[in-house]
């Protein structure tokens, strides 16, 4: 094949783009933020993905338009649409990754089990929204927020008082999310792509466990989700994507509540990091479907290789900056695991890897992965 995509953004997504690209023929070029990036080994330049003309020239080497992040302006977006450039997703489905509060709007407006919520521009505004929930709730910067930073638990509006001044400062009128604390007993992920020409594909929904906002371990399949939450959860997915117009992979977080509902908490729209699993275990992998996605082919099956996968967050790594030591360990330790690093200098909390265990057993799965990923942590 000699299909050309571009991909916008050098991190550890665009990265993981890179092989099954390799393999299928297709020519990926990556516009990276800086040199040295996770993505540099495809990097066919470096450059300011806010800068319309930036974008435009690189968007002229390829022949398809898609992302590692969801950052890109609209402004740019729309430019590049204009130039009759293919942008996947397109700006008008981007927008809803965005922007927490769009999301809200039009998810709502869908009839998408939510959170209770309300866009609060002034600090008497929440503290009514607290008063009429319980005492307590979670407020959101509806732009930017990334792994947990944007989101913080209060039980008053003066917890966020500097938030508010900034939205004064930016002087757009904007506003806060603010959410029902949700009483949930598990996260989950409902992981779905779609082409341009509208097939859709699910993966199966999986289990995600956040640490201090940031992903740690996914397991794949969900334990105990056969029957009506895997059903509820591709409904969700499924009228997501349609409905919005997502093309290629769109991540769909979830609550599952002690009252046994499925909400929606946020959305992803690109390869996400609770189906990084699907590299090695499942017949088609997140990134090779995004490309397909992108590229308007058919997809390949979604079906997982193994009963089990387990995929493990490396966060952090060494304080010696050391990665081949701990890596030869864990190969050492644990030959069923399947090792990933992005090519990132080790810091505190930074996502710097992961590692996948598939198998017949869960425990032992779940052992292995955790063994494996252990060596990083010292
Ligand atoms: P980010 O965009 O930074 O990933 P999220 O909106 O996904 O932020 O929130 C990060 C984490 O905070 C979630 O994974 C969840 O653990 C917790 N959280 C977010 N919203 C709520 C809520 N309404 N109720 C309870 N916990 C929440």
């Amino acid at each position: 094949m000699t299909f050309r995509v571009g991909v916008i953004g050098g991190g550890q997504l665009a990265r993981m783009m890179v092989p099954p690209a390799i393999e299928l023929g297709i020519d990926i070029k990556v516009l990276a933020e800086s040199e040295g990036m996770s993505a540099a080994i495809a990097a066919t330049g470096v450059g300011d993905y806010t800068d319309r003309d930036t974008v435009l020239a690189f968007a002229e080497t390829v022949d398809v338009v898609t992302f590692d992040h969801e950052h890109v302006p609209q402004a740019v977006l729309r430019a590049l649409v204009d130039a009759g450039v293919p942008v996947h997703p397109g700006p008008d489905a981007l927008q809803f990754a965005q922007d927490k509060l769009r999301m809200r709007e039009r998810l709502g407006e869908l009839g998408i089990p939510m959170p209770d919520w309300a866009a609060v521009s002034t600090v008497e505004q929440l503290d009514d929204f607290i008063a009429e929930h319980g005492g307590s709730a979670v407020v959101k910067t509806a732009r930017g927020g990334y792994d947990g930073k944007g989101v913080r638990v209060v039980t008053a509006a003066a917890q966020v008082e500097e938030w508010f001044l900034a939205l004064d400062e930016d002087g757009r009128g904007g506003a806060l999310l603010a959410e029902e604390l949700v009483d949930f007993r598990r996260e989950l992920a409902q992981l779905v792509a779609r082409r341009p020409s509208g097939a859709v594909t699910l993966w199966p929904v999986v289990e995600s466990v956040q640490q201090n906002g940031v992903c740690a371990e996914v397991f794949a399949p969900a334990p105990r989700s056969a029957g009506r939450v895997a059903e509820m959860a591709a409904r969700i997915g499924t009228t997501i994507a349609e409905e919005l117009g997502v093309t290629g992979v769109l991540a769909v977080e979830l609550f599952e509540t002690t009252d046994e509902r499925i909400l929606v908490n946020e959305l992803a729209m690109r390869p996400h990091n609770t189906g990084h699993w699907t590299i090695d275990g499942s017949t088609t992998s997140q990134f090779e479907q995004h490309l397909r996605a992108v590229l308007d082919l058919p997809f390949g099956a979604t079906g997982h290789r193994a009963p089990w996968s387990t995929m493990i967050n490396i966060l952090g790594g060494p304080a010696d900056g050391d990665l081949d030591g701990p890596a030869a360990a864990a190969l050492a330790d644990q030959p069923t695991a399947k090792l990933h690093l992005y090519g990132k200098e080790p810091r505190a909390g930074r996502k710097i890897g992961h590692v996948t265990v598939s198998g017949d057993d869960l425990d032992e799965v779940v052992f292995s992965a955790r063994a494996a990923a252990a060596f990083f942590q010292n």
